[in-house]
């Protein structure tokens, strides 16, 4: 049986990380990472933006060049993917391989979650979350003329601008009453909406599919509850995710939605860590609340703590969630958390494309999103960070800089 002192499962963002804090900090024990996709990490944002768009190559979102793993004697153990855990004899099996550890990182994100309607496996719809995913629908994009896209989230909605951008005719379907109803205020919502039909897209709310129609074996249309056919030549579905935690919960670690972390990203299980999309974790940022955060942000912050946990350093996460989204020309930039806000307060006008929205809980500033305002997103933070309860006057005010808005 072959083994590591480290043994990182999962080749994306917070593997890489975990990796490469591992190097930096000095560490001289033997290190892989283990993938179950064929490509050293690479950047997944640009999966529904520059990639997608073709404004990027592939090698231009490699996290680090493919150089760099061998330089740091790192061994990447790609296309293969990990079954088991044996946490008492400290060893993971992958493909017929058994591999030995002593500290385990688990890093493997999610998997998209999927329709479950009829059609829901028709070879043209798609998910976005790997590169393949992305390749297989840019490979017939030339056929393709009209795209329905399922799910308001910001995966669906840079896909939509994206598509869009190609004169793609794109409808997208939303079940809620508006677009990104689980991550933002109604501001923020109705103002991408806005957006989005005045770019030509079909943008419905409230909108209920029944199942897809598949015509010699590809899918033809999206039926809708109503009755309605919807005419397609590609679906893509942008539903979320379900974290990848089954051969650690199987192995016997805590865990419900995501893996149970500690603040130190340790599980429950002995000499594992779990890291990314995947790990819940307690934010202080949401009140204390468990929860999973999906963002590169929380990838690379968690993979350092969990690191420096393992060299012996206690530094708990306590790292400012932050997120970006791109669709258009719009740079949207997220701080904070706006779980469970009680007010928001608009800075200047979203009829100018360049506005925030400031979100508060109890009086003091839990979040903010910023549309193409970087002034206000970087001076943000430090409210965010502290936990504020500021003037509202004042913080409407856009000609007055976030840094300058008094107190309550
Ligand atoms: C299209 C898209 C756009 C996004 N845009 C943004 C954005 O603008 N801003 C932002 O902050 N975040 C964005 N995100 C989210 C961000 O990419 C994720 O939060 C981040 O990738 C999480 O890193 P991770 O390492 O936890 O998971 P991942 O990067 O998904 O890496 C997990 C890896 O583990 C592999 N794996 C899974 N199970 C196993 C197994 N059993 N054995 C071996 N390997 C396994 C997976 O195949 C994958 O390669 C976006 C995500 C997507 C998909």
């Amino acid at each position: 049986m072959s083994y590591y002192d480290v043994l990182i499962v999962g080749a994306g963002h917070a593997g890489a990380q975990a990796g490469i804090a591992l190097r930096q900090a000095g560490f001289e024990g033997s290190v892989a990472m283990i993938g179950d996709e064929q490509y050293p990490p690479y950047e997944r944002p640009p999966l529904s933006k520059e990639y997608f768009a073709g404004d990027k190559s592939f090698d231009r979102i490699l996290i680090r060049p493919a150089s760099f793993w061998e330089e740091r004697k790192i061994d990447m153990l790609l296309g293969r993917r990990v079954r088991s855990i044996d946490p008492v004899g400290k060893f993971v099996t992958a493909g017929d391989e058994e591999i030995g550890y002593g500290k385990l990182i688990w890093c493997t994100g999610g998997t998209p979650r999927t329709l479950t309607c009829n059609g829901a496996d028709a070879p043209n719809v798609h998910a976005v979350r790997r590169r393949d995913d992305v390749d297989a629908m840019m490979a017939t994009l030339d056929s393709v003329s009209h795209v329905t896209i399922i799910g308001g989230g910001y995966i669906g909605l840079e896909a939509a601008a994206v598509l869009s951008k190609f004169g793609k005719r794109v409808v997208l379907l939303e079940a809620l009453d508006r677009v990104l109803a689980r991550v933002a205020g109604e501001d923020l919502s109705r103002f991408y909406e806005a957006e989005h039909r005045a770019h030509g897209v079909d943008l419905r709310t409230g909108a209920r599919m029944d199942c897809i129609e598949v015509t010699d074996g590809k899918a033809t249309a999206v039926l809708m509850q109503d009755g309605e056919r919807i005419a397609t030549d590609m679906v893509i579905v942008g539903i979320g995710i379900i974290p990848e935690t089954g051969p650690l919960i199987a192995a016997g670690a805590a865990g419900g939605n995501g893996v149970d972390v500690d603040a130190f990203c340790r599980t429950s299980l002995p000499d594992i860590y779990a890291v990314g999309d995947c790990a819940s974790h307690a934010n202080r940022f949401a009140g204390g609340a468990q929860m999973r955060l999906e963002s590169v942000q929380n990838a690379n912050d968690q993979a350092k703590v969990a690191v420096a946990h393992i060299l012996g350093k206690e530094e708990a996460y306590d790292a400012v969630p932050w997120f970006w989204s791109n669709q258009y020309d719009l740079k949207l930039q997220t701080v904070g958390l706006s779980t469970g806000f009680d007010q928001t307060v608009l800075r200047g006008d979203p009829a100018t494309r360049s506005f925030s929205v400031v979100y508060l809980k109890g009086g003091k500033v839990i979040a903010l999103d910023c549309v193409n305002m970087v002034k206000d997103y970087v001076q943000g933070r430090a409210h965010v960070l502290s936990g504020a309860a500021l003037d509202v006057a004042q913080l409407a005010d856009a000609s007055v800089p976030l840094k300058e808005v008094g107190l309550a």
